[in-house]
This record gives C-alpha cells, sequence and structure tokens, in this order.
C-alpha cells in the first residue's frame, strides 16, 4: 500500500477564513455533524472530512461534493464548538462563485446566469413578474399602504406556486388587511444564492431590492416564502435595509385568533405538516403553522417522523433546488414516505421550495393519488371560503 503525502495549504486556509470561514478554527473534527447529516443516509458525503480539508487548505474545489450542504443547520445545533456549518460551506463555495477557483455545476450556473440577467432563478421576463395577480385586483403599494406583500419568484412564476400568492391575496383581502404590491423593478431576494456561495451577486441583488422598498416608502413587508422572511429580516440589515419582516404563519395565525377569517368549512382530511429549515430552525416558528391547522374544523393534524427541531430538510436549500439530485438520494422522497407511513392524505408546507420539490417527487414516485401537497395558505384559503 503507498501513502500519498499530501501538504497543507496555508494560502488556500487563509482565503477560507477571509471568505466568512472563520469557525473552521473552532472545529476539533468530533464527527457528531456527520452522525446527524441526512446527506449520511443517502451518500457517502462527509461533512466532518470536508471541514478538516478546508482547515488544512486541502479542498477540491473541482469536487461536486462543495455543492451537496442544504444549509439544513441540522448539524449546527448539536455541535459541540457551535460551528456555523453552512457559512464554513458558504466560504468554501465563494471561493468558486467569486473568486473563481473550481467548477460551479452547469444547472446551479444558468440558475445564477439568470439571476443576473433577469433577476429570477427562473429566466423568466421581469415584466411578467406579476402575472400571477391579474384579475387579483390587488393595488399598488404607495407609501400610505400599511403592508407590502412580496411574493417569492417561484410564487410569482411557477404554475403550481401561484395558487400561493393568490390565496395569500384572497385571504387578505378577507381580513380587510391593507397591502399592496410592487411591479417587475422587484428582484428575487437572492436567500439562496448566498448561500450557494455568489456574495457579489447577492448583494447586488439585495440592493436593488432596498432602494426600490425605500423608494416606495416600504416599513412593513408580508412574505409567503421563509427564505424571503429570512434574508429580508436577518441579512438586509447588513446593507442598509431594516424593515419588519412578517411571515404569514405568523400574521394569518394572529389574523384567526382575532377573529378577523374564520376558518369554518370543514376539511376533513388527515393532515401532517413538514418543518421548512428556513421557518423551523431559522426563524423559530413551530407553534404558529399548527396552530392555523388545528383551527380548521375537520382537519387532523398527525406528526411525522424527524420534526420540529428535528425535520427534515426537503432538499431544496442552498442553492439545491436548482440542481438535479438523483433519484434515491432525495430527502423529498424520504418526506413522502414518512407522511405515507401514517397515513396523512395531505402533506402540508408554509414554503414554494418544499412545494417545488414535493410535488416532483411526488410526481416521481407514482403515488399523486395517495396523497397532496398543500401550502398551508391554500387550506387556509379553503376553509375561509364556505
Ligand atoms: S460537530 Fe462541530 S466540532 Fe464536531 S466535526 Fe462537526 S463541525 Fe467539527
Ligand atoms: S447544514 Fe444540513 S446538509 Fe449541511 S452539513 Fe449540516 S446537516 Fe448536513
Amino acid at each position: 500500500m503507498t501513502t500519498e503525502t499530501v501538504t497543507p495549504s496555508q494560502e488556500v486556509a487563509e482565503i477560507l477564513l477571509q471568505q466568512g470561514g472563520e469557525m473552521l478554527r473552532e472545529c476539533y473534527q468530533c464527527g457528531t455533524c456527520t452522525a446527524i447529516c441526512p446527506w449520511n443516509q443517502v451518500t457517502t458525503f462527509t461533512i466532518r472530512k470536508l471541514i478538516h480539508k478546508a482547515q488544512m487548505g486541502l479542498v477540491d474545489f473541482e469536487d461536486q461534493e462543495i455543492w451537496r450542504c442544504v444549509g439544513c443547520r441540522l448539524c449546527v445545533d448539536r455541535c459541540p464548538r457551535g460551528v456555523d456549518v453552512p457559512k464554513v460551506i458558504r466560504a468554501i463555495r465563494r471561493v468558486v462563485m467569486d473568486v473563481g477557483a473550481g467548477v460551479v455545476p452547469h444547472a446551479l450556473r444558468i440558475a445564477d446566469k439568470n439571476l443576473a440577467g433577469v433577476g429570477n432563478p427562473l429566466g423568466e421576463p421581469r415584466e411578467k413578474r406579476n402575472d400571477w395577480a391579474k384579475s387579483l385586483d390587488v393595488k399598488t403599494f404607495t407609501k400610505d399602504t400599511e403592508f407590502l406583500y412580496f411574493a417569492c419568484c417561484y410564487q410569482c412564476y411557477d404554475s403550481r406556486c401561484r395558487a400561493i400568492s393568490r390565496a395569500a391575496v384572497n385571504i387578505l383581502k378577507k381580513a380587510k388587511v391593507d397591502f399592496g404590491i410592487l411591479g417587475a423593478e422587484q428582484v428575487c431576494c437572492g436567500e439562496s444564492l448566498r448561500k450557494a456561495g455568489h456574495e457579489s451577486l447577492y448583494q447586488s441583488l439585495a440592493r436593488t431590492n432596498i432602494e426600490v422598498f425605500q423608494q416606495a416608502g416600504v416599513k412593513k413587508i408580508l412574505v409567503t416564502s421563509p427564505h424571503c422572511l429570512h434574508t429580508f429580516r436577518d441579512e438586509y440589515g447588513e446593507f442598509g435595509g431594516n424593515f419588519e419582516v412578517i411571515h404569514t404563519a405568523q400574521y394569518i395565525s394572529t389574523l384567526i385568533e382575532e377573529g378577523r377569517i374564520k376558518p369554518t368549512k370543514r376539511l376533513g382530511k388527515r393532515v401532517t405538516y413538514h418543518d421548512s429549515c428556513c421557518l423551523g430552525r431559522y426563524a423559530g416558528m413551530y407553534d404558529e403553522p399548527r396552530q392555523i391547522l388545528q383551527s380548521i374544523p375537520g382537519l387532523e393534524l398527525v406528526e411525522m417522523r424527524n420534526t420540529c427541531q428535528y425535520a427534515l430538510c426537503c432538499g431544496g436549500c442552498a442553492g439545491r433546488l436548482w440542481q438535479e439530485t438523483l433519484k434515491g438520494e432525495r430527502f423529498a422522497e424520504t418526506r413522502i414516505e414518512q407522511a405515507l407511513e401514517i397515513g396523512a392524505s395531505v402533506l402540508a408546507v408554509y414554503c414554494p421550495y418544499c412545494m417545488v420539490n414535493f410535488e416532483d417527487s411526488l410526481l416521481s414516485s407514482g403515488k399523486s393519488e395517495s396523497l397532496r401537497i398543500a401550502d398551508i395558505t391554500e387550506l387556509v384559503e379553503e376553509a375561509i371560503s364556505a
């Protein structure tokens, strides 16, 4: 047996630290992250080893494994040293996306090009951004309007996800909420792109939105995507964008509590709820979605394995939604199995990425007859439309 000698590269390790990977220094290679990482159940990906290579400056920037981590944070709360693993991974990806080493996966390169060109990952025309709202009679936001409703790119352009923004608008109108929308000058929130490592483009998107919001006099933003929630609320402040950002999980649960909308129509379904990473581990919102579901007459809420802070990612965060994941390696397939295993007929979500991933996996599993994927916004709309 021959043993290959590798020489650590202090220079590369330094670059990774400069790109935001400072927490690399804290890792003492215990392997807890590898044990809990969901990739460990379906591939040979080992996050501990990748971190070790990064510590030594020995990352192979051409290895496609550096794009695996979905930034789900499942490992972060369990790391004895509190290492923010997604931030370390982001630093590695920045070396590829921003510094120019290595190879960007083809599908990610296309989404990135679309974001740079037309401000959305799907490559759809800017001027069609608000087509989803046609015939809904939604007013344009002005400085006297209370809330800006911001629809995620998928809720603007994806035919399945458009139903979510339309449902949100119908609920807000029923509750007589003072809200409006802005037009084609808005761009993608950029949350996933940042996790995928293209920091300079992310900052340019963030600055565009901040300018649009500030010029329009926006103070409060309602969102139906937890990805928009995370970056608008927790990251835009770095660039001077300080807004009150509220996810509809919080807002709709308050509307129900205050009696401004009343779910009266019986749904008579056994429903399970999938906690998205961004609404759950990132924003700590586990109760509100469940409270909303429990307020719907006839709805039986049942819990899957791996729920709340232990929830399994749908597999679509951090740019993975734009990349192909092999059948047998998709977390969404596991989640669908878990939902069916407890006899649920509806898998409820509160995130457009989860919606897209689950719909895809359900279709390829051939089990569309047994399970419906529904956003909670859609279920509420149905329950109040007596
Ligand atoms: S759990 Fe934390 S300390 Fe342990 S190997 Fe993973 S990152 Fe390093
Ligand atoms: S954040 Fe999630 S996907 Fe990434 S290494 Fe940790 S557990 Fe694995």
